[in-house]
């Protein structure tokens, strides 16, 4: 149950559908982070750089990993990590890069991956959100511009198991590695022990490993998910044009763009709210929504307002500004393949309905004439 054949299957279907060498299945996208980030070898005070807008997972595996986050901005444009910020942020002790694919929309991955090769750090993509999107036609998880990719199957992603992750990657040492850690640093394959075996129950632990193994039933589930995925992703797509396009000249909102050289797989639709133009905050708005029975959400609270982040890394208020004008003014509206399309003319037609009774009134002037 544990062990089985699917979990093979699951990782060979996975890495061809993606297009890398090697896919090693884990117990949550968490754990994959985890692993990925410890293979890499830091020590105390090595930094690895991580956009302020993400799910805390992804710093907190630098920590795992016995280094130190280092936050960057961010481009309230896509939500995703600030290029020009990055530069600035990056220091002696800097090591790695976690770029993460907010929302499902790549990063520009080559200039992420020309400035690692410049400043000799590793690049591991966060691509939680990002299952079957492309940058510049290669499939994100072909890892074309990084060490690796990782991917988790919680109920909200793309694809999932229950819970559940993926690490994809070309370089077979670091997949051996990866695969190593999963199961408690012990193997018992015969080319790999590191002294002749004493019998058939004989095994090693070469490496302090943690138990963070995929089960062989979830591997099922994720392999009939994977061959779903393209229907999944075309579904959401297909949702997020008919937002964009309902919203077109709305001046109470923005969508977020889309990079050019890329296609996102839409694992949320972001709108920024246009506070300059409406009465209340982003709270009214939201709590409006609810009050109409619409899910809607905010990704994220930036990493740097958690009381963890403040204490361990000396951060606070102000320190990123443009994840907090993105905080501010982000709200996440419903987007899922099961979305039905009336339901989302409701959510549109109501959102209109309550921006416009927030207005301010100089715009409501303005409009008239
Ligand atoms: C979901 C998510 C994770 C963590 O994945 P789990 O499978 O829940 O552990 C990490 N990073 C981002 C950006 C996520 O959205």
């Amino acid at each position: 149950i544990t062990q089985g054949p699917k979990i093979a299957e699951f990782e060979k279907n996975f890495s061809g559908r993606v297009g890398a060498k090697h896919a090693c299945a884990l117990s949550s996208g968490t754990a994959g982070l985890h692993l990925a980030v410890r293979a890499m070898n830091l020590k105390p005070g090595d930094e690895v750089l991580v956009p302020a807008i993400t799910f805390v997972a992804t710093a907190n595996a630098v920590f795992y990993a016995g280094a130190t986050p280092k936050i960057v901005d961010i481009d309230p444009a896509t939500g995703n990590i600030s290029l020009e910020d990055l530069q600035k942020k990056i220091t002696r002790r800097a090591r790695g890069i976690i770029p993460v694919h907010f929302s499902g929309n790549p990063v520009s991955m080559d200039l992420i991956n020309e400035l690692a090769r410049k400043h000799n750090l590793f690049v591991i993509e966060d691509a939680a959100h990002a299952l079957g999107a492309a940058f510049k036609n290669k499939l994100i998880g072909s890892c074309a511009y990084s060490e690796a990719a990782v991917f988790s199957f919680h109920p909200v992603k793309h694809i999932t198991t229950g819970e559940g992750g993926m690490v994809t990657t070309h370089n077979p040492e670091l997949a051996g590695k990866i695969s190593l850690l999963r199961a408690h640093g012990i193997t018992r394959e015969k080319t790999r022990l590191k002294a002749a075996g004493e019998g058939d129950w004989y095994y090693q632990q070469q490496e302090l490993g943690f138990n963070y193994r995929l089960t062989d039933f979830q591997c099922a589930l994720g392999i009939s998910q994977l061959d779903r995925l393209e229907s999944f992703v075309s579904k959401r797509r297909r949702l997020a044009r008919r937002y964009r396009k309902a919203f077109s000249g709305w001046e109470e909102i923005s969508c977020l763009e889309e990079n050019s050289q890329g296609r996102s797989s839409y694992h949320l639709f972001v709108i920024l709210l246009n506070l300059e133009r409406l009465q209340v905050s982003r709270k009214a708005i939201f709590d409006a929504l609810r009050l109409k029975g619409i899910g809607v959400q905010v990704h994220y609270i930036p990493l740097h307002f958690h009381p963890y982040y403040q204490q361990m890394l000396g951060v606070g208020k102000n320190d990123f500004p443009q994840a907090e004008f993105f905080y501010e003014r982000a709200l996440s509206l419903p987007l899922y393949p099961g979305l039905g399309l009336e339901e989302q003319d409701y959510v549109i037609k109501t959102l209109r309905k309550i921006l416009t009774g927030c207005r301010k009134r100089r715009y409501i002037s303005l409009q008239r004439h």
